[in-house]
């Protein structure tokens, strides 16, 4: 913990000063205009990778970038989505998978998960994914989950009313750790370079 202690007194005395006009801002506006679904994994940093300040991304990690698709009852994710599209309406939803997910390996693998049954039933909601990913590997699995969680997505009614009205678009996106570059995938999940 020493190491984050000594963060937030670098983030109070570097950081705060030189962005304090977005910050007080920010105490009373929050307009993101994108909802962010990433990877809880600790390489993928959301707002690093987009350039983007505080404020601009309504982030969701989840092991896997895994969206259920809607079920009535009680769920984080769910909500979560639910706000940002339907209270703070977002005009923007990326689902970013990413290279060397642990996630992705232990399906394309098939690790065994009996000893994390809750990890092995978390990992049910990518079943489609593996089914739709004709290739093998984790590549091409990450990208196949990618289009599979955006699927989900639009199971979810906030979405599905803001995809109707043509209120919200749908992005698939790939993180590759060792370059940096990020993919766009088509809708049959072709990769191309976002930037
Ligand atoms: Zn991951």
């Amino acid at each position: 913990m020493q190491d984050l202690a000594a963060g937030v007194a670098r983030f109070r005395r570097d950081v705060f000063p030189a962005k304090a006009e977005l910050f007080a801002h920010l105490a009373t506006t929050h307009t993101p205009t994108t909802l962010f679904i990433s990877c809880s994994d600790a390489r993928v940093v959301p707002e690093l990778i987009t350039g983007s300040e505080p404020g601009d991304l309504f982030v969701i990690r989840t092991a896997g970038n895994l969206v259920p698709a809607y079920t009535a009852g009680a769920d984080g994710v769910a909500a979560s989505i639910e706000y940002a599209v339907a209270v703070l309406g977002v005009t923007d939803i990326v689902v970013c998978g990413h290279s060397a997910c642990g996630a992705m390996t232990a399906l394309a693998e098939g690790h065994d998960l009996s000893a994390l049954p809750t990890i092995a039933d978390w990992l049910r909601h990518a079943g489609a994914s593996l089914a739709r990913t004709a290739d093998t590997g984790v590549d091409a699995l990450v990208r196949g989950n990618v289009l599979a969680q955006l699927a989900n997505l639009a199971t979810h009614p906030s979405v599905a009313r803001a995809l109707a009205g043509n209120k919200v678009t749908l992005h698939g996106w790939v993180y590759d750790i060792p370059t940096g570059a990020v993919a766009r995938l088509d809708a049959a999940g072709t990769p191309a370079l976002a930037a």
